[in-house]
């Protein structure tokens, strides 16, 4: 595909050097199964599943279907007071797929989202129980949760907070999990459940009926794929329960089977009250996020509205939108019937394997993972980020597109991958990490 520099002048990409871009522009023109393709006919292979969405493989002819008969049919109706059908059968498959106790789905576009409206969900919970002083939120550094004023104030990245220096008030940060001491540790480490204790702090600093709700991604995911230690969410569980603070586990990346199971809640075994999702609900293929919510949290708020009134005052004009449902409910029957999740679980060990074979290049300091989701850590050139993101051109100047957050690379290859497409993408990751 052929295009003109100039006419790469007006948009504004997200989350990107855009003066470099437009010198140096890479541009993804077509995706197939682990496959890109890029604007000079190069094929790349997709280690980070788009943003961890695509699970399935791209362009899956399914899904693809699946929108296009939808659109034919009703391209657009809304969801106040009126509602279309495919909402329901998403809501149900989504539902079949939570926690025991999470039954109830609320739709919405995006992560960011999906976010904001649990922020907003638990708000209201307290309110409908007349508990209403509840107003404080508890997230952790390191942290991801999207970009909107709810989520980036929940969340622990530096830049994203500093840029705006205004967020939202009355959030406080519990201790990371990373430990120097854990480097190299695969899957959980064996250290580190008492930092838990951070939020047992907060209840005695600030009194536990002054917190609505305490916000974790199971395995923080954007910021280099920190697993938690043994025990950490259990204790986490533990803690709100004793003091009524809603748990909300974000599962944006987590989600459908990344860690093996449908959701990490399930892997982890521990259930939380929320959990927000997004990317592989609709294998990337539709923008659709979702929070599933506890019978208690739905039956609170539902049955303390008068009759005939609205019970919850939010929602988007997309939310459940039918291409969206459409692209779900499709995505959810491919993950059922080639038994995605298990294939994950199956590849796990094999992928963790070749992920920690490139242990012992010099510049490589920490390697994390769990599931098909692993964290390599880059020593940086002392300008942080800036070896991250000359790593993001050299490996896709090689054949591999990888999420660099900082120095850290995200490896999170789609389901469908075999082991061959495995070795290729650790091969092209030790001979670029190599140079270093
Ligand atoms: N939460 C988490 C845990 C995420 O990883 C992300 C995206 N990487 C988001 C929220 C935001 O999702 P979106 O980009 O779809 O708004």
């Amino acid at each position: 595909m052929q295009y003109e520099a100039n006419t790469l002048e007006n948009h504004w990409l997200p989350f990107t050097s855009n003066r470099d871009f437009k010198q140096e522009p890479r541009l993804l023109v077509k995706g197939e199964g682990v496959y890109y393709w890029n604007h000079k006919g190069e094929k790349l292979l997709d280690g980070s599943s788009g943003l961890f969405c695509v699970a399935a493989g791209h362009a899956r002819k399914e899904i693809a279907e699946a929108v296009g008969r939808q659109l034919l049919e009703m391209d657009y109706g809304p969801h106040f007071q009126v509602a279309h059908p495919s909402s329901f059968e998403l809501a149900r498959k989504v539902a079949a797929l939570t926690p025991d106790g999470l039954d109830y789905v609320f739709f919405c576009n995006s992560g960011s989202e999906s976010v904001d409206t649990a922020i907003k969900i638990a708000l209201a919970y307290h309110r409908a129980r007349n508990d209403g002083q509840r107003t404080r939120f508890v997230s952790r550094e390191r942290a991801y949760h999207g970009v909107n004023i709810g989520g980036v104030s929940l969340a622990g990245m530096v830049r994203n907070r500093e840029t705006f220096g205004a967020v939202m008030p009355g959030v406080v940060h519990m201790r990371h999990t990373w430990s120097p001491d854990a480097r190299f540790t695969r899957g959980q480490p064996e250290k580190g459940a008492e930092l838990a204790d951070d939020l047992q702090r907060f209840v005695d600093l600030y009194g536990g009926s002054t917190i609505a709700a305490c916000f974790v991604e199971p395995i923080a995911g954007s910021t280099g794929v920190l697993v938690p230690p043994k025990g950490y969410l259990e204790r986490l569980r533990k803690i709100c329960d004793a003091h009524g603070i809603l748990l909300v586990f974000d599962e944006v990346i987590c989600g459908f089977g990344r860690t093996g199971k449908a959701f990490a809640a399930q892997s982890f075994g521990v259930t939380p009250d929320m959990i927000t999702m997004a990317k592989a609900l609709t294998n990337g293929a539709q923008p659709m996020g979702a929070v599933a919510v506890s019978d208690k949290i739905y039956g609170t708020i539902v049955d303390s509205a008068p009759d005939h009134a609205v019970e919850l005052f939010h929602g988007y004009t997309y939310s459940a939108h039918p291409a969206a449902c459409a692209a779900g409910i499709a995505a959810l029957t491919i993950y059922e019937k080639e038994g995605l999740f298990q294939r994950a679980a199956e590849m796990s060990p094999y992928f963790l394997d070749a992920v920690y074979s490139l242990k012992g290049i010099p510049a490589v300091t920490d390697i994390r993972g769990y599931g098909m989701l692993a964290g390599i850590d880059l020593a940086t050139d002392g300008r942080p980020g800036v070896r991250g993101y000359d790593a993001t051109k050299r490996l896709f100047a090689a054949g591999l597109h990888v999420k660099f957050t900082g120095d850290a690379g995200i490896i999170a290859p789609p389901f469908v991958a075999e082991k061959s497409h495995i070795d290729q993408m650790i091969d092209i990751l030790r001979k670029v990490f190599s140079q270093y």
